[in-house]
C-alpha cells in the first residue's frame, strides 16, 4: 500500500454494538493491522435525541471484549489518544469545527440556507408522489433574495443549511469491493449539512472528520452506498482529496431477509452473555463477506490480521448462520485447558443458583467432563445440574423408556448392592464391577448401563458413565440408585 493507511470505525451511539457494526469495526481493525496502519475510533453522536453515554460505554465494552483495540480515538476513561482529536462529534461541534466549513461553503455559494418548514417539505413530498416524481428536495430556497430571507427570518423560521448538489453529470468511484459505482447527479439531492439546531448531519460531519483525521480508506456497510455520492460531492466542493471507499456486503438472516432482531440475538453483548467466546465471534464475523481462497474456516491467533484483504471481500450478501456460529464456538471451547474452561463456566453455574459446595471433587474436573459437548457456555448448567443437588431432576421421558424395561428393577437393586460393597470407588473398579454384574446376570451391557445412568443423573445422556459415578461419590450414587428402584414399574 502506497500511503499511510488510516481507517476508522465511526459508530453512532444509539444502542448496543450489533453484529453488522462489529463486523465493520473488525474489518477496519484487520485492514489497519495488515498494512501497519492506524485504526481510529470516532464517536458520531450528532443525533441528539438518540445518542447516549450509555451506548458509548456499550460500544467500548464490546470492542474491548472482542479485542478490537484502537490506536487513536475516544477512550473509555474520557480521555483521547492521537493528534487528530477531539474524536467525539458533539465535542467537535462545540469547538465550531463544522461551522467554519459550513460558513465557507455558504459564502462560496456551494451551500445555502433553507427555510422550508417540516410541513412544507411534507407537502412537497406528497405533491411529488402525486406527480410521480422522486421525493427529493426541489431546491425552493436555492436562490432566495435578501428580502425573502429576511421575511422568513422575521417569521421566526430557523433555517437549515443545504448542500447545493450539481444538477448535471455523474458521480462515480471505484469501490474497492463493489468496483465501479456511478450515480447521476440529477438523482442526488441537496442534502442537509447543518440542522436547524446548529448540529451537523451525519453526511456533513463525516466528510469533515474523515478529511481532518486524514482517513485514507472508508470501510463501512453497503447501506451507506447511497450516502457516498453525496459525500464525494462535498469533498469536491471543498477541494479535498477523496478517500478510497470499500462498502462491505449486507448481512442477511438465515431466511434471506436483512439481519434484524427477528432473527434472535443481534448485539455483541447478547452473544457474550450466551457464552460465546470473543475469539469465536471475531473469527465468525471475519467470514461474513470475506474469505480466503481456500475458504479457511478457523483461524489461529494472529492469522486473521495476517490474511485479511479487501480483495477477499465479496459484494454479495453474506448469510448469518447461528448454527455455524455455535459449531464454531464449540471448536474454540475445545481448545481451552481445564482451568480456563472452568473459570468461564463457573459464573454460569453461580447464576443458575447451584450449590457449588455440594460436589466432592474439584469443580474444574466436573466442568471438564462435558467439554466435548459445550457449544455455548450457558449450556453448562443444564448439562451439569445433577452434580449439584442431592436428588437430580428426573427426565420423564428417560424414566418412562428406561425404567419400564423388564430388567430395570433387578438391575438397579442389584447394582446398588454391588456399588455399596465396592471398596475402591473409582472409575475403573466401578466399570469392572458393572460389567461383571451384567455378565453374571446374562444381561447386555446396555441393559445395565442405561438404567444406571438415568438413576444417577436423571438423564438418558451425559458424561462418560463411570467417571460420572466416581465423581458423584459412593453414597450419593448408591442413594440415587436406590431411590430409582421405586420408579421401576415392572417385574418387581
Ligand atoms: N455513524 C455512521 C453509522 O454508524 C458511520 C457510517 C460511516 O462509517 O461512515 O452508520
Amino acid at each position: 500500500m502506497e500511503k499511510n493507511i488510516r481507517v476508522r470505525f465511526a459508530p453512532s451511539p444509539t444502542g448496543h454494538l450489533h453484529i453488522g457494526g462489529a463486523r465493520t469495526a473488525l474489518f477496519n481493525y484487520l485492514f489497519a493491522k495488515k498494512y501497519s496502519g492506524t485504526f481510529v475510533l470516532r464517536i458520531e453522536d450528532t443525533d441528539e435525541l438518540r445518542s447516549s453515554q450509555e451506548s458509548v460505554k456499550w460500544i467500548f465494552d464490546s470492542m474491548a471484549w472482542l479485542g478490537l483495540n484502537w490506536d487513536e480515538g475516544a477512550m473509555p476513561d474520557g480521555t483521547q489518544k492521537g493528534n487528530f482529536g477531539p474524536y467525539v462529534q458533539s465535542v467537535r461541534e462545540s469547538q465550531g469545527i463544522y461551522k467554519q466549513y459550513a460558513d465557507k461553503l455558504v459564502k462560496e455559494g456551494k451551500a445555502y440556507y433553507c427555510y422550508c418548514t417540516a410541513q412544507e417539505l411534507d407537502e412537497m413530498r406528497k405533491k411529488a408522489a402525486l406527480e410521480k416524481r422522486p421525493p427529493k428536495y426541489e431546491g425552493r430556497c436555492r436562490n432566495l433574495t435578501a428580502e425573502e430571507k429576511e421575511k422568513f427570518e422575521k417569521e421566526g423560521r430557523k433555517p437549515v443549511i443545504r448542500f447545493r448538489m450539481p444538477d448535471d453529470g455523474t458521480t462515480s468511484w471505484n469501490d474497492l469491493i463493489h468496483k465501479e459505482l456511478s450515480f447521476e447527479n440529477k438523482l442526488l439531492y441537496d442534502f442537509i449539512m447543518v440542522k436547524a439546531s446548529g448540529y451537523p448531519t451525519y453526511n456533513f460531519a463525516c466528510v469533515i472528520d474523515d478529511y481532518l483525521m486524514k482517513i485514507s480508506h472508508v470501510i463501512r456497510g453497503d447501506d451507506h452506498i447511497s450516502n457516498t455520492p453525496l459525500q464525494i460531492n462535498l469533498y469536491k466542493a471543498l477541494g479535498w482529496e477523496i478517500p478510497q471507499f470499500a462498502h462491505l456486503s449486507m448481512i442477511l438472516g438465515p431466511d434471506g431477509s436483512r439481519l434484524s432482531k427477528r432473527h434472535g440475538a443481534t448485539s455483541v453483548q447478547e452473544y457474550k452473555k450466551e457464552g460465546f467466546l470473543p475469539e469465536t465471534i471475531k473469527n465468525y464475523l471475519a467470514l461474513l463477506g470475506w474469505s480466503t481462497q481456500d475458504s479457511q474456516q478457523i483461524f489461529e491467533k494472529g492469522e486473521l490480521e495476517e490474511k485479511f484483504s479487501l480483495e477477499g471481500c465479496q459484494k454479495n450478501p453474506a448469510t448469518f448462520d447461528p448454527v455455524k456460529l455455535k459449531w464454531m464456538n464449540g471448536e474454540y471451547l475445545r481448545k481451552l485447558d481445564k482451568k480456563t474452561l472452568s473459570d468461564l463456566v463457573l459464573p454460569y453455574l453461580k447464576e443458575a443458583g447451584f450449590d457449588l459446595s455440594y460436589p466432592k471433587v474439584p469443580l474444574e474436573e466436573l466442568i471438564y467432563l462435558e467439554y466435548e459437548k459445550y457449544k455455548v457456555l450457558s449450556e453448562a448448567p443444564s448439562l451439569l445440574s445433577f452434580f449439584f443437588k442431592e436428588n437430580p431432576d428426573m427426565d420423564a421421558e428417560a424414566v418412562q423408556s428406561v425404567f419400564s424395561k423388564p430388567s430395570a428393577y433387578k438391575v438397579l437393586s442389584g447394582i446398588a448392592e454391588v456399588y455399596s460393597s465396592l471398596p475402591n470407588f473409582e472409575e475403573k473398579s466401578i466399570e469392572e464391577a458393572t460389567r461383571k454384574f451384567a455378565k453374571d446376570n446374562s444381561l447386555k451391557n446396555g441393559e445395565v448401563f442405561h438404567p444406571v445412568r438415568v438413576a444417577v443423573s436423571g438423564k438418558a445422556q451425559g458424561p462418560t458413565l463411570f467417571k460420572m459415578i466416581e465423581y458423584l461419590g459412593k453414597d450419593c450414587a448408591v442413594n440415587r440408585i436406590k431411590a430409582a428402584v421405586s420408579l421401576c414399574s415392572v417385574n418387581k
